[in-house]
């Protein structure tokens, strides 16, 4: 893809961007009856760039990682989220703490803050986060858009390190120069052009099938386990195979990712 068609998507994607989590629990294999109960199957997200370009996970953009050190001051929008809700992002959010060197500090709602946090803002039932710094001073830069009481802690761990792994620089892993994804691209854009997505080519071009540059970004070895990687179901691949079906948890390298560029812990 040219560079400037990427440029034209990223820009493209500022007014849209959002992860969808899709209840259609009979698309990807689960691995057990646990995960069935309380994962849905289907997880999709975007990110959204202020510059476009890429960013990193076990590969990310070297460009809008956080000062090393710092505190990062996070509000939530108020009148949203539950206070259980709250304290399960809060929770999972300064999971990355301990292999990141800098801290999430919570502040109250009118505080002055970094990030800005919102629960199914203005109706937004996607869930999606700025990538690295450029979410800092967004009239919103994350949104989780299917969190309730009702949530599975489980759920709350995979989207809410999901989207705070974005806010840390991290890129979608599938979007790993390395990773090798035999796409079934026909079965990709029927997909996702259908509902909840509705998304358009240029969207799924970005958010699903695009490779990533080497240039420009922080690699580690592609981890097809990581936080950042999209589940892909099997009928998605020209080898019928299902890839990261139900990664919720940070795993070694996305924590060697943040122990590099985050060094001290
Ligand atoms: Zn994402």
């Amino acid at each position: 893809m040219k560079t400037t068609n990427l440029l034209l998507i990223s820009l493209a994607l500022l007014a849209v961007s959002g992860c969808k989590k899709n209840n259609n629990e009979e698309t990807v294999p689960q691995k057990s009856a646990v995960a069935k109960e309380t994962l849905y199957a289907d997880f999709s997200c975007q990110m959204k760039t202020v510059t476009g370009g890429p960013v990193t996970e076990s590969w990310g953009p070297n460009n809008k990682l956080w000062t090393n050190g710092r505190t990062i001051k996070v509000r939530f929008i108020s009148g949203e989220g539950t206070s259980f809700v709250r304290g399960k992002v809060q929770q999972y959010a300064k999971s990355w703490e301990s292999s990141a060197n800098l801290v999430f500090q919570f502040v109250a709602d009118n505080a002055a803050a970094d990030l800005t946090v919102g629960f199914k803002h203005n109706g937004d039932a996607g869930s999606w986060a700025y990538v690295g710094t450029d979410g800092r001073g967004q009239t919103q830069s994350v949104n989780f858009g299917w969190f309730d009481n009702n949530t599975s802690d489980e759920e709350f761990r995979r989207t809410t390190t999901h989207e705070f792994g974005h806010v840390l620089g991290l890129q979608h892993e599938q979007a790993h120069p390395d990773a090798n994804i035999p796409w079934n691209t026909d079965a990709v854009y029927a997909y996702y052009e259908g509902s909840p997505n509705f998304w358009t080519k240029d969207q799924i071009d970005f958010n699903v099938l695009w490779v990533g540059p080497r240039a420009g970004s922080n690699l580690l070895a592609y981890d097809k386990s990581s936080i950042m990687h999209y589940p892909v179901p099997a009928r998605f691949t020209t080898n019928n195979v299902a890839i990261a079906a139900n990664n919720t948890t940070i795993t070694a390298t996305d924590a060697a990712y943040m122990k590099k560029y985050y060094p001290g812990k």
